[in-house]
């Protein structure tokens, strides 16, 4: 079975004397997790605060982005590997901010999800469309060529390793949640594709939601045998959010 993951992407949010608070009163609202797994994604500068504040907790760090190169002079990148030293497990890539307000192409997050993996960092792949390409009918098509090219010339075998986000770009940050039908539809898309692959990915990569999660709706959008867990942004700014989004998320997916 596919474990639940919730995952936060803390954006540009949190110094590390923030981050260091969350953790005190994240870790207090536990045991929450059941056999879900969490992952914090904080802004770099706070990586390392939270990298010591997780330590013996079951909440992973990642990245929210990374270099392909391994080092190298590319002022104000950041290397896979560097996170790797720094303690992170996990690393975003793709996010839709990235690719709409820093040009990020299926291209780039082919050769970041390769850097990630040679360091062995855990990839979390978004994808999704924008408003216009829903209402166009396109959403299978943006999906499909978003997973096709980032995806190109991986292994099956190195997929496996993988974490899908479907993010529809006009659900996050907008207060706007996919319904649970939308979101399993696409879903069910995405496992299709991932079956495609070969070795039994489909089984074991688990496909989280993002766009505007709630502790209200997360059980509800669980609900899809597709929807494994969640992507948080704004929601997951609040310790107690989080947790609440976690426990929610341990009920729909217990054992
Ligand atoms: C995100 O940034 O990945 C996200 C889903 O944000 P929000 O939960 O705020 O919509």
């Amino acid at each position: 079975m596919r474990p639940a993951v919730v995952a936060a992407n803390w954006k540009m949010y949190k110094t590390g004397a923030q981050a260091s608070a969350f953790f005190d009163t994240l870790l207090a609202a536990g045991p929450w997790t059941g056999p879900t797994r969490l992952v914090v994604c904080p802004p770099f500068t706070a990586i390392e605060t939270c990298v010591a504040k997780a330590k013996g907790s079951p909440v992973g760090i990642g990245g929210q982005d990374c270099y392909w190169e391994p080092e190298g002079a590319f002022t104000g990148q950041v290397a896979a590997g560097m996170l790797k030293a720094a303690g992170c497990g996990y690393v975003i890539i793709g996010h839709s901010e990235r690719r709409r307000l820093f040009q990020e192409s299926d291209e780039t997050v082919n050769k970041k999800l390769n850097a990630a993996v040679k360091e062995g960092l855990t990839p979390i792949l978004c994808v999704g469309e924008t408003l216009s390409d829903r209402d166009a009918g396109r959403t299978e098509q943006v999906v499909w060529s978003q997973l096709t090219y980032g995806l190109d010339k991986i292994p099956a075998d190195v997929l496996k390793g993988f974490i899908v986000a479907y993010e529809p770009v006009w659900a996050i940050g907008t207060g706007r949640t996919a319904t649970p039908e939308q979101a399993q539809e696409v879903h069910g898309f995405i496992r299709a594709f991932l079956a495609k692959q070969g070795a039994g990915v489909d089984a074991v990569v688990p496909v989280l939601y993002g766009g505007s999660v709630k502790p209200e709706n997360i059980e509800a959008l669980m609900k899809g045998p597709d929807v494994d867990g969640a992507l948080i942004g704004g929601a997951a700014l609040d310790p107690a959010g989080f947790a609440a989004i976690a426990r929610g998320a341990a009920r729909a997916r217990p054992a």
